[in-house]
């Protein structure tokens, strides 16, 4: 099935998604949604329009919507990026955090990024879809981070620049002495879903989650073999935050999809999107307890 059929297939069925759970038809939806922006490189018309997207999706979902604006010092000059995040109020003081990336790595070319970063966008956008009407007894934040592409090579000064301009705003502020975890989600939309054991990450935190993906029928998506990949959790790791990468990264034949003009919507799955959405929702739940 493809084409018209398809779209309005996956129409209904996102439309029909329920209140309390993640659906893949959903997150696909807004994947779909975020992507067709275009291009999405910090500093750009089409990144403040997906901002306002986000902020919009959030409100209407019942979350507080913060923006945390600030200018990143780049290999391409001055660059005003912006992080969103989103906030529901818990009972306690303690607090989680679920994060990925929205921007697109910049190219000569037109890269719109479905996997990498529209992916993450739908997901967390279906998350605050989904836990509309859920109370927790931790402040629950959904941050979406601008700048984790470096704009040449990847270093530790030209990469992670909303995360680590957020980790260092929430350590002086004091929310990370309050926050208990943080798991970020990258390129989680590839229908061949094999979610990397990433090495950097809090082990028990991971462990957890392999636990719950196990017992949701979903473990053999979740891979054994330890590797390293630096990504938005790397800032927190640094502060002493636990926290977790959960990321695919192994996109198209010998990962050849990935940062290329490939990376398109016909590459993802509902079904990956929902498994690591329900994946994460059940880890909230428990760490929330
Ligand atoms: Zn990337």
């Amino acid at each position: 099935m493809h084409g018209r059929k398809a779209l309005v297939l996956a129409l209904i069925l996102a439309a029909a998604a329920q209140a309390g759970q993640v659906s893949g038809a959903s997150a696909l939806e807004l994947t779909r949604q975020v992507v067709e922006f275009g291009p999405r490189t910090p500093g750009s018309a089409a990144s403040r329009k997906l901002q306002s997207f986000i902020v919009q999706k959030l409100k209407e979902s019942g979350w507080q919507a913060i923006e945390d604006p600030f200018t990143a010092q780049t290999p391409a000059g001055r660059v005003a990026m912006k992080n969103i995040i989103g906030l529901k109020k818990g009972s306690g003081s303690a607090a989680l955090a679920v994060s990925g990336h929205y921007d697109t790595k910049r190219f000569p070319f037109r890269f719109v990024g479905a996997n990498d970063a529209g992916s993450s966008t739908g997901l967390l956008l279906e998350l605050a879809r989904a836990m509309k009407d859920e109370s927790f007894s931790h402040d629950i934040y959904l941050v979406f981070f601008d700048g984790e592409e470096a704009f040449g090579e990847w270093s530790d000064q030209d990469s992670l620049y909303g995360s680590r301009h957020l980790a260092a705003k929430w350590r002086a502020d004091g929310t990370l002495a309050r926050l208990k975890a943080l798991i970020n989600v990258d390129m989680i939309g590839d229908r061949d879903l094999k979610i990397v054991h990433e090495a950097y990450s809090s082990e028990p935190l991971r462990r957890l989650v392999w636990q719950i993906a196990a017992e949701l029928g979903h473990g053999a998506h979740f891979l054994s073999q330890p590797f390293a990949i630096e990504d938005d959790h790397v800032p927190f790791l640094r502060n002493g935050v636990r926290a977790l990468n959960l990321i695919d990264f192994e996109y198209g034949p010998d990962h050849s999809w990935w940062h290329t003009k490939e990376d398109t919507m016909d590459k993802l799955s509902p079904k990956s999107l929902e498994i690591v959405g329900r994946v994460v929702h059940e880890a909230l739940r428990r760490l929330s307890r």
